[in-house]
């Protein structure tokens, strides 16, 4: 039978059972439901497992927070048919090299509002159990990456080891840099003691300065401006990579096209934008992922170069088991 000819039969044979089974009159209205899918996402990569966790969504009023000006960014959010305020993503990835379960970021834990705090139900339903956590990198220390540490006052990940760069440690942690801060400001320096230090009081956190392999499989790449010591981790397996790359974007629908757009959450902007574009760069010439904490759940993709800017194509989704 030539294929055609078997892909009719088929489909008319389909056609005629879901006639034969068809209710006479319209079902009943039910009431909807309107709740999100459990909020993982997982791939391969190589052969470790790579798990994209979400922390949940927050508004961001991005018009306000994006260095241009407002109009600017309402006309570049409205060719990606979105307005402010930005429904954002925030998102985490658990890696299972084998041999270690590795979580990178925590999302926010109770720190940043209602619509977050949802990376530990999205464990769990993904098949985890926070106590299986062996090391927790945490990219930097602002509460929507290093605020899941804890849950109801308590260590989320008791088994955890911490680690996070020693620049980010001496800045956020630090008593006088949060005694300067301006009123507005201190919040962060105070969610970050409030995530870490429990941590450090149980011996579960040690720093790390720099380029460094963490794990066989992990290491810790430099790409600070964001904040001091901001960190991506680059993933190899395999001949396989994926590069976890934190806040070097967060509004794909602007930055993408101009990553030359900063935000206010930048501790610094001109590093910030030279880290965003020297890893871009580098990345829109490789085949290596890119996983990022607030693009669009699951926020891992490739980047193409695309004019002056880039090009995000979303990772094509997958069944796995096969
Ligand atoms: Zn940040
Ligand atoms: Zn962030």
């Amino acid at each position: 039978m030539k294929p055609y000819t078997l892909l009719f039969a088929v489909l008319s044979a389909a056609v005629v059972s879901i006639t034969a089974v068809a209710p006479p009159q319209a079902l009943a209205s039910a009431p909807m439901v309107k709740t999100q899918a459990p909020g993982y996402f997982r791939m391969m990569l190589g052969s470790f497992e790579v798990t994209a966790l979400s922390d949940g969504t927050v508004k961001l009023p991005v018009d306000q927070l994006l260095k241009t000006s407002p109009e600017r960014v309402k006309s570049m959010l409205a060719k990606s048919q979105l307005s402010t305020p930005v429904e954002t993503s925030v998102n985490a990835f658990l890696i299972n090299t084998g041999d270690k379960l590795v979580l990178i970021d925590t999302g926010a834990g109770a720190l940043f509002g209602p619509t977050l705090g949802n990376l530990l139900a999205n464990l769990k339903a993904s098949g985890y159990q926070p106590e299986q956590v062996d090391e927790i990198y945490i990219t930097h220390l602002h509460p929507d990456h290093a605020g899941g540490l804890m849950s109801n006052g308590a260590m989320a990940f008791p088994n955890a080891i911490v680690r996070a760069d020693q620049r980010d440690v001496d800045f956020w942690l630090s008593e006088d840099n949060l005694n300067k801060a301006a009123e507005g400001d201190k919040d962060f320096f105070k969610g970050a003691m409030a995530s870490v230090n429990p941590y450090i009081k149980a011996g579960h956190f040690k720093a790390f300065s720099g380029n460094t392999e963490l794990v066989p499989g992990i290491s810790a790449v430099s790409t600070h401006g964001h904040t001091a010591g901001h960190t991506s981790y680059l993933v190899q397996s395999d001949g396989q990579k994926m590069l976890v790359i934190g806040d070097l974007i967060h509004v794909g629908a602007v930055q993408l096209d101009d990553p030359s757009v900063t935000i206010a959450f930048d501790s610094d902007t001109k590093a910030a934008y030279a880290s965003r574009h020297k890893v871009f760069d580098a990345l829109a010439n490789s085949s290596e992922w890119i996983a990022a904490a607030h693009l669009s759940f699951p926020g891992i993709g490739h980047l193409r170069k695309d004019g002056k800017g880039y090009r995000f194509i979303a990772v094509n989704y997958n069944g796995l088991k096969s």
